[in-house]
């Protein structure tokens, strides 16, 4: 069995799973992975939009293209780090293929804190909604837009070929890096065609999005800036994507926003002007002055900066001119 088989029939990425090694003699690792970068640009380019089976197979094997590609890495730093632990690692289980190897996110652990490899946070960030969206794919179905995938592979796709470049290749013979050259630089050309076409789109919305940059925000389903906020409905509309967020809206919307980039729930609060689970506290950085970070409504799109919470039931509440401290309920419950 492939490498590619074995991974496509795991179900998440969040557990430790069994994996064939990546040395497997027929198709040494960088060789595979590169194979599957070339199946992504493919699927990709296949048609324009690409169709739903080319989105996933796109982020399939783009998923199965940054394992391959990082745990090779991994693996010439010590063959028991890709194990996921590699206390229980021996030679025997390694060779055979039996073995529990490390997810994906502690790969990149692994790499940063043993092997010294420098991956920034943004694409830390890309890799985990890469396995996010997979994740979301192999259970329960696509639910992003093509534009969304599109966008967020070609950053992936950047980031693996600069990674092969600079962390593989100078450890491959001669031989090896001749039987990979070609390909690399087919999928370098497919991904500079979609990252121009990406750049197309982008500054035919400039106009369109002049006049709201105070509520236009990074897309946190196509990373660009082309979400607004507080539009009719009540709910983010992205103009690059036109990501549907479905029967959560505004909320769905906020909870992957601050997903990306904070880790932390504790941030979205009821908004006092709309009542939508939707105001993200201290952390939306708008188009109009992206260095700031400020409180934001993705459902009414209204600022809330520093909102005092009330004494009593400590919701967040737009303050009056009088100082009880209280919120209008716990105001009006106290009054009475
Ligand atoms: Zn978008
Ligand atoms: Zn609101
Ligand atoms: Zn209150």
């Amino acid at each position: 069995m492939t490498v590619s088989e074995s991974n496509e029939e795991r179900a998440g990425d969040d557990e430790p799973k069994r994996s064939t090694p990546d040395h497997a003699v027929d198709f040494p690792p960088v060789e595979n992975g590169v194979d599957y970068l070339l199946s992504v640009v493919e699927h990709l380019t296949a048609e324009k939009p690409p169709g739903p089976r080319h989105l996933k197979y796109a982020v399939l094997h783009l998923q199965a293209a940054t394992e391959v590609l990082l745990k090779a890495r991994l693996q010439r730093e010590h063959w028991s780090l890709v194990f996921a632990k590699p206390e229980t690692a021996t030679r025997k289980n390694f060779e055979s293929g039996t073995f529990d190897s490390c997810t994906t996110e502690g790969t990149i652990a692994r790499l940063q804190g043993i092997a010294g490899v420098v991956i920034d946070d943004k694409t830390v960030g890309y890799v985990k909604d890469l396995i996010k969206s997979r994740n979301a794919l192999q259970h329960y179905g696509l639910t992003y837009s093509a534009r969304s995938v599109e966008s967020h592979a070609v950053k992936v796709l950047d980031f693996l070929l600069a990674f092969v470049h600079t962390e593989l290749l100078p450890a491959l013979s001669p031989d090896e890096v001749r039987k990979v050259a070609g390909t690399l630089e087919t999928v370098g050309e497919d991904v500079r065609t979609i990252q121009s076409f990406i750049k197309r789109r982008l500054n035919r919305l400039k106009g369109e999005l002049r006049a709201v940059q105070d509520k236009t925000v990074e897309c946190p389903s196509c990373d660009q800036w082309a979400m607004v906020v507080g539009g009719q409905e009540g709910e983010p509309t992205c103009h690059f994507c036109h990501q549907n967020w479905g029967d959560r809206g505004a909320n769905g919307a906020a909870d992957l926003y601050q997903w990306a980039r904070t880790e932390d729930s504790e941030v979205i609060e009821p908004c006092p002007t709309c009542g939508v689970k939707a105001l993200l506290l201290d952390c939306v950085q708008v188009a109009a002055d992206p260095l700031t970070r400020c409180s934001l409504c993705f459902g009414c799109g209204t600022r809330h900066d520093d909102l005092p919470a009330c004494n009593a039931c400590e919701k967040l509440y737009v303050p009056d001119k009088d100082t009880m401290g209280l919120c209008g309920e716990c105001e009006y419950l106290a009054t009475r």
